[in-house]
């Protein structure tokens, strides 16, 4: 407590239910200052109604600050061997939740923050907002009953906070399930009328970027974050256990495949023809080359030519295969 002001540090993600979670402690007195997590991931997802969001306009609509922070390594870490295990993709929920909260524990003194909070809502997801998680989050999570979920918390064990005076029950909502309705009037209740649709989850919450990731975990150990964001676009085929291959599916993810290009990649398009661009990452016999340009034919507007011309360049060197497009049986099992 700080001149007699009780403090609070947030877990915000920018959606409805963290904001709500702040919004409800500010409404009786309590400071809150917000962190919002980042990962290579796509979103921080600290409550249950959105990713990623932004965190600026509710903080400036009602005057609260916001910290940023990136999970880098550390979370990367975790989507490789999560202790509680991932969801029903590469999701690793439960282990996000307390490496979120783990590191605002290291803030918590810094700042003089009596407690944490987090939009949780009893029941609303899956994996990490069923009644066993949130007990298992709250016990794990090292903050010794300093956890507070706002919108929950009175369906559930009273906290520290509750305890030691700073908050009292009658503050903390009993808002439990999937439907926002209650949320939805909050909302109106306290004027914020702009707030995110309620999303799924991060990327890896996505079945296909998650099968990409566990085929690059697989043949790539030493990974690094260009290659996480080159899952997010193309077609993906396994060339061999160093060798992947991506083509543009349109000339956006064209432009984006580029600019994700480094310098021992191949760039490959069939020159003849409207062509995606193709990447060909890692070791490259005369064989694989040929495998990747037949491929890019397969996808450019030569695809029913008997053969065509598919350019290689790297670093400067460029060299011209002729071949005809790859057939979908020669596809079956390099797709990723
Ligand atoms: S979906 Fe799960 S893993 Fe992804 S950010 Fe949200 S809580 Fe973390």
């Amino acid at each position: 407590m700080e001149n007699g002001k009780v403090k609070a540090v947030a877990l915000y993600s920018g959606g409805l239910d963290s904001t709500l979670a702040i919004l409800q402690m500010m409404k009786f007195g309590v400071e809150v200052e917000a962190i919002t997590f980042m990962t290579h991931f796509g979103c921080d997802a600290t409550d249950s109604s959105s990713c990623g969001s932004d965190p600026y306009p509710a903080a400036e609509q009602f005057g609260f600050k916001v910290r940023l922070a990136h999970l880098g390594w550390k979370f990367v870490d975790i989507v490789r061997n999560p202790k509680f295990g991932h969801g029903k993709n590469m999701n690793p929920c439960i282990d996000c939740r307390l490496l979120m909260i783990g590191e605002v524990k290291s803030i918590i003194d810094m700042i003089g923050a009596d407690f944490v909070i987090t939009g949780e809502v009893l029941g609303q997801r899956p994996m990490s907002q069923r009644r066993f998680t949130i007990d298992l989050v709250a016990k794990e999570c090292g903050l010794d009953g300093r956890l507070v979920r706002p919108l929950s918390g009175r369906l559930l064990p009273a906290t520290l906070p509750e305890k030691e005076g700073l908050i009292k029950r009658e503050w903390l909502l009993d808002i439990e399930g999937r439907s926002r309705k209650r949320q939805m009037a909050l909302a109106a209740e306290f004027g914020l009328t702009q707030y995110p649709n309620p999303a799924s989850g991060c990327l890896l919450t996505d079945q296909r970027y998650s099968d990409r990731l566990r085929d690059l975990l697989k043949y790539k150990p030493e990974t690094d974050f260009n290659d996480f964001n080159l899952l997010r676009v193309g077609r993906h085929f396994r060339l061999g256990p160093q060798t992947k291959l991506v083509v543009g599916r349109d000339e956006s993810e064209n432009r984006i495949i580029e600019s994700l290009m480094i310098k021992s990649d191949y760039h490959l398009e069939t020159p003849d023809f409207g062509s995606p661009v193709g990447l060909l990452r890692g070791e490259a016999d005369p064989d694989t080359m040929l495998m990747a340009a037949k491929v890019v034919a397969r996808y450019s507007d030569g695809k029913s030519e008997p053969l065509l011309r598919v350019t290689l360049r790297r670093d400067g060197t460029e060299q011209t295969l002729e071949t005809a497009p790859a057939a979908e049986t020669e596809l079956v099992g390099i797709r990723v």
